[in-house]
């Protein structure tokens, strides 16, 4: 199947605007992250037009919103060109561990990793799932600068067979699941939200649900969280697709490009 790219450019809310300046404002209060911080601003700034690309830092809100629409055409062309896709049974879910200090963010990242892939190649994953979106998701804690929230959200496109199972997806089997994946002392925890069968509309709502999973966070977070978590997710992929959505990771929008 050819992915059709479309890179029609998308309206930027004031917000992702405002949360890319202010983001630029608060790298630039290290000497390290100047660079960043210019890129981000200009990104910001400039005006689109035909011939001007994004500035693809792996931070900027601007691009970040930019691509979650572009992935969420993706989707949709997806459905155009494989109409059965339709027939399937989506789930969105998010996959995290309780908490951890921002200090301690890449070892949590690359433990996450791990366990991820521990869990694709499982019986219980084979036979349930045909393909996955994964975005990973770095939040502050919500009362303590200190702490980081990571996770995987999800976009999971569930065998037929188990489609037609109203029992098809058991939160407590994947919780389950996803903590035995981890060898580690780790509070994992697996949150669906949305288990509904998507009967109508499918295309639109799985759309929207990968342009969610992807888009930019505002307000940004705190400067201090920001310049010590960032380095630290610098080497991880911040998507990736599984299975038969695997696809979807072609030209620009390939995770070494975003
Ligand atoms: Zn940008």
């Amino acid at each position: 199947m050819t992915v059709i790219q479309e890179t029609k450019d998308v309206f930027t809310p004031q917000n992702v605007k405002a949360a890319a300046l202010q983001l630029a404002e608060h790298l630039s209060q290290d000497p390290w992250a100047r660079k960043d911080a210019a890129q981000i601003h200009n990104c910001a700034l400039r005006t689109r037009d035909t011939s001007q690309q994004g500035c693809h830092h792996p931070h900027c809100p601007i691009c970040q919103h930019q691509k979650a629409y572009n992935h969420g055409n993706q989707i949709d062309c997806m459905f155009r060109e494989e109409p059965w896709q339709g027939d399937s049974r989506w789930v969105v879910v998010t996959f995290s561990v309780r908490q951890c200090q921002v200090t301690e963010l890449s070892e949590c990242l690359e433990a996450m990793k791990v366990a991820f892939r521990r869990m694709t190649r499982r019986r219980f994953w084979k036979r349930r799932v045909q393909g996955a979106l994964r975005v990973l998701r770095v939040d502050q804690g919500f009362s303590d600068a200190n702490i980081a929230h990571p996770r995987f959200e999800c976009v999971l496109l569930l065998r037929p067979d188990v489609s037609k199972d109203p029992a098809g997806f058991r939160e407590d089997l994947w919780n389950n699941l996803w903590r035995d994946c981890f060898r580690e002392d780790f509070i994992a925890e697996v949150h669906p939200d949305n288990v509904e069968p998507i009967e109508q509309e499918v295309r639109t709502q799985v759309k929207h649900a990968t342009i969610r999973a992807l888009r930019p966070r505002t307000p940004p977070t705190s400067p201090g969280w920001l310049l010590n978590a960032m380095p630290q997710m610098d080497s991880f992929r911040w998507m990736e697709n599984f299975g038969v959505l695997r696809r979807l990771t072609t030209g620009a929008y390939a995770p070494n490009a975003m």
